[in-house]
């Protein structure tokens, strides 16, 4: 029982701004910045990682805020096409007027699988779904002053995966990944796995006549599922390789270890540990206020804080 996929770890999608994606998130969605480093591959851009009070795998959205130069994406095929956060039952009134508060461009409220969600899109188009699931969700959210425990978005819910057909991204959820089929809802697919209680969720939307999607800005530029720590992730490389899939050699990402591979259906997946965790190198209370360098980085810090954008007026 010990070598299980644990629903989602983390999500990474590619931003325009910087500070107006680190607005957007702190400010008008009310999560905490848990940590603020630099894309590894490219240290003149940061990296935000959005979360609950520690980061808990399965609330974490990360960004990489390229600037308005990258241009926008497309949703299509072979990609992450929504991103489902779970929401307390009775804050979907909320979160209608919050939108409309802050021009957030939303859709009206609707239902799927019995379930309530309300949709937008952030800065960049990207796009979200608020959902109050049909099971209570127990996880406690961070709070803001203007957006308590009663509305404040508790973590993941689902992802919608879309693709011309599903059947072999199917096999990796169900054969691989230990998830099966519950529902279907026309051509929506919803895939739950029962090693954890939340963002235990994939969707699967077959549209035959979509075209591919483009990953740049306002797009999910990979998925990470979420395993409990070194030897898991190396049971499931060797299982993934077995079915003839390139997948890379285990990477530090200083907060988690890593392994990533492209699925049959298109979209770059992840598998990340749950250790060690966000608190490694800083203390909880101070998550996300200090620019977290690697180490190969370190002795460069002052150019690299000189070219990242600031963040708040004040700075
Ligand atoms: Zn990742």
């Amino acid at each position: 029982m010990e070598n299980q996929i644990l629903g989602l770890h983390h999500i990474t999608a590619i931003a325009g701004d910087a500070r107006k994606n680190y607005d957007f998130y702190t400010r008008i969605l009310g999560l905490r910045l848990v940590k603020k480093t630099v894309n590894f591959d490219d240290p003149k851009t940061y990296h935000f990682y959005y979360g609950d009070k520690i980061g808990t795998p399965g609330t974490i959205l990360t960004f990489f805020p390229w600037g308005s130069s990258i241009g926008s994406g497309r949703r299509g095929t072979r990609q992450v096409t929504e991103i489902g956060y779970s929401v307390p039952s009775g804050s979907l009134d909320f979160w209608l007027k919050r939108l409309e508060d802050h021009h957030v461009i939303y859709n009206k409220v609707s239902e799927k699988f019995g379930e309530q969600y309300l949709t937008f899109l952030d800065n960049d188009g990207l796009k979200f779904e608020l959902t109050v699931p049909k099971n209570a969700d127990t996880r406690i959210p961070w709070e803001t002053d203007a957006i308590k425990a009663e509305n404040a978005l508790k973590g993941f819910h689902h992802i919608t995966i879309t693709s011309n057909k599903i059947e072999a991204t199917a096999a990796i959820l169900t054969e691989v990944f230990g998830y099966k089929l519950l529902e279907q809802e026309v051509n929506r697919y919803r895939f739950v796995t029962d090693t954890v209680e939340q963002a235990n969720v994939v969707d699967l939307v077959e549209a035959p006549g979509e075209q591919v999607g483009h990953v740049a800005g306002g797009s999910v530029h990979h998925v990470a599922f979420r395993v409990r720590d070194e030897k898991v992730l190396m049971h499931f490389r060797a299982i993934i390789q077995d079915r003839g899939l390139q997948i890379t050699e285990k990477i530090d990402r200083n907060y988690f270890y890593s392994l990533y591979f492209r699925e049959p259906g298109g979209v770059l997946f992840e598998l990340a540990t749950d250790n060690p965790g966000f608190a490694i190198d800083e203390p909880v209370e101070e998550l996300g206020q200090g620019l977290k360098l690697p180490a190969q980085y370190e002795s460069h810090r002052d150019e690299i804080e000189k070219v990242l954008p600031k963040l708040k007026a004040d700075e």
